[in-house]
């Protein structure tokens, strides 16, 4: 059996590689980014505390599950989002090349976080934030937050 590493918070030796589910790290954007069960990290089994090594293994690990969950995100704005107008006119409001959202929707493309949020913002109530959105464009420049925010209402 390998030696047991020494914790950096409790000073036991109880620290081995261990996987587990439930686990979250805070990760770019994500407060609780999920943490892959398969990934087996350093935790002390006397205090739990968790180490979030630099190797590749673990960073592409959390990479992955930062992409999946991305993903998963932007599939569930782009449904919601659907529901209230066509995906061509949103592509149309957002700027972005028509057949997009289609490729995000249909989870054969990676999105950005600021996409992401975007949309999950557009998403959280699509009617009041299309029409916010809607008359941000169509507005001056020099008037188009609080003239947008007071149409919406
Ligand atoms: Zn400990």
């Amino acid at each position: 059996m390998a030696e047991r590493k020494r914790c950096i918070r409790c000073g036991k030796r109880a620290v081995r590689p261990r996987r587990a589910k439930g686990r979250t790290t805070p990760y770019r954007t994500m407060p609780c980014l999920p943490i892959p069960e398969a990934l087996a990290l350093p935790e002390c089994g006397y205090c739990r505390n968790l180490s979030i090594p630099d190797d590749e293994t673990t960073l592409r690990a959390l990479h992955e599950s930062y992409v999946a969950s991305l993903r998963e995100r932007v599939e569930l704005a782009i449904v919601t989002l659907h529901d209230v107008r066509s995906l061509r006119k949103i592509e149309r409001l957002l700027g972005v090349s028509q057949g997009y959202l289609s490729k995000l929707r249909a989870g054969t493309s990676n999105p950005s976080p600021e996409l992401t949020l975007l949309l999950g913002l557009l998403a959280s109530s699509p009617k009041l934030m299309l029409r916010r959105a809607d008359a941000f464009w169509a507005l001056p420049a020099d008037g188009c937050l609080n003239l947008a925010m007071r149409s919406a209402l």
